[in-house]
């Protein structure tokens, strides 16, 4: 029903919760995968910066600028807005391994009705349209 390896960007979000990655069209391969993107992640802040820095950052809070401005103000944008933590996934994806993490987002973001993974950017599951519980819980409200 879904794909049970979770990817993780470099920043922290996780590739299965999103649109890009969900959807039929235009469909994103994940972050940290060879393959086709759509234009907004091409041109990425955090993936220009990881690529000045060379092969000896993988995930942003190896930098010693964590957390810089820009990961505070994708930590803000997200928290608010879809209910996910970049930096919270990045810390638990260290305390736990990368395997357990997984198994926690899966439990996590799991379709109650279908068993799908939810979108974080979505209202309403995209395989069968139940209700994304994440984001009617979210901070922001306008
Ligand atoms: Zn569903």
């Amino acid at each position: 029903m879904y794909d049970k390896k979770i990817h993780i960007a470099p920043c922290g979000i996780v590739c299965n919760l999103c649109l890009g990655f969900q959807r039929e069209k235009n469909k994103c391969v994940g972050c940290t995968i060879l393959g086709s993107k759509p234009p907004r992640c091409e041109i990425c802040g955090f993936k220009q910066c990881m690529e000045k820095k060379g092969n000896n950052i993988a995930y942003c809070d190896e930098c010693p600028k964590f957390p810089c401005r820009r990961m505070k103000n994708l930590e803000k944008r997200y928290s608010l807005n879809y209910g996910e933590s970049p930096i919270e996934n990045l810390k638990s994806m260290r305390k736990s391994g990368i395997e357990t993490f997984s198994t926690l987002m899966i439990q996590n973001w799991k379709c109650p009705q279908c068993g799908a993974l939810l979108c974080v950017h979505r209202r309403n599951c995209l395989h069968c349209g139940a209700q994304n519980e994440h984001f009617l819980k979210r901070k922001h409200t306008s």
